[in-house]
């Protein structure tokens, strides 16, 4: 596993290291979401996040290791686990929720099962990465009812951890986004049509090995959302082979590292090219 105390761990380490440690808000639980800056906060900036779905918290780690290994001179802001409610959901089922009347919303909406492994939503069964605004409800696998994925949420932004994280990127103002979710190996770009930069999944599409495509279907996501109100480049790049149980992705890290550990550096390349 990779956990919430696994992540203050290594934010700890990365801190020691030089790294800053921020907040950008806390979760509807009131976990902090936390995150590591590295580079220079003049010239252009990066945001690369992590875990918004919370069985893909395989992410987080990997967003971790990435952040280690940067070296670029752009601002590095990264946001390893977007949605810790839901990745301690996934991992800890209801024990780690300590409110009872949350606890049996939370276990109805699972079927009356205890297995959460396979949650994407947060501790309200929104699933983050449709909640926010832009084209909000018209996804193709949108549904308008709490689930174990897919809720859109009863409006646009109505979930802390989506707000926190569209407030922090209009306050970092990104040259480029990278979002992490499992599975696939595939890069998805654009959205509605619109693709700016269109270099920027060539050159993910180079550096990862991944074929790149426009996102069809795709509305409210986070890299949605920065498309369409920045008209600059988000990509969501999607790790770990196709069909792997979501708890076994973690042996694939190696080659997930392996994969991606030339990214954030061309893509620093690119955002400095452009000034
Ligand atoms: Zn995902």
């Amino acid at each position: 596993m990779y956990t919430v105390t696994d992540l203050d761990r290594d934010l700890s380490v990365l801190e020691a290291q030089g790294a800053k440690i921020f907040t950008v808000g806390y979760s509807e639980l009131g976990r902090p979401i936390k995150g590591i800056f590295k580079g220079r906060t003049d010239g252009p900036q990066l945001l690369v996040q992590g875990a918004i779905h919370a069985r893909e918290w395989v992410t987080a780690q990997l967003c971790v290791l990435l952040a280690e290994r940067y070296e670029g001179e752009c601002g590095l802001w990264c946001v390893p686990m977007s949605n810790p409610d839901g990745v301690m959901l996934a991992q800890y089922g209801l024990d780690s929720v300590a409110n009872a009347e949350k606890r049996d919303f939370l276990y109805g909406i699972n079927g009356y099962s205890d297995d959460f492994s396979l949650w994407k939503a947060n501790a309200r069964a929104v699933d983050l990465n449709v909640n926010f605004n832009a084209l909000w409800g018209t996804g193709r696998s949108n549904v308008t009812y709490p689930a174990p994925g897919n809720y859109i949420g009863p409006y646009p932004f109505s979930e802390s951890e989506s707000r926190a994280l569209a407030t922090f990127t209009d306050k970092v103002r990104p040259r480029f986004t990278v979002s992490y979710h499992a599975r696939g190996r595939v890069i998805y770009y654009g959205f509605n049509g619109a693709n700016p930069d269109p270099q920027i999944p060539r050159i993910a599409s180079a550096s990862t090995g991944y074929p790149a495509y426009t996102s069809e279907g795709s509305a409210g996501g986070y890299k949605d959302w920065f498309v369409l109100t920045t008209y600059r480049a988000g990509i969501t790049v999607e790790v770990g082979t196709e069909g792997t149980p979501y708890d076994e992705l973690q042996k694939q890290l190696p080659s997930m590292l392996a994969e991606n550990s030339g990214l954030l550096q061309a893509l620093d390349s690119e955002a400095r090219k452009s000034l």
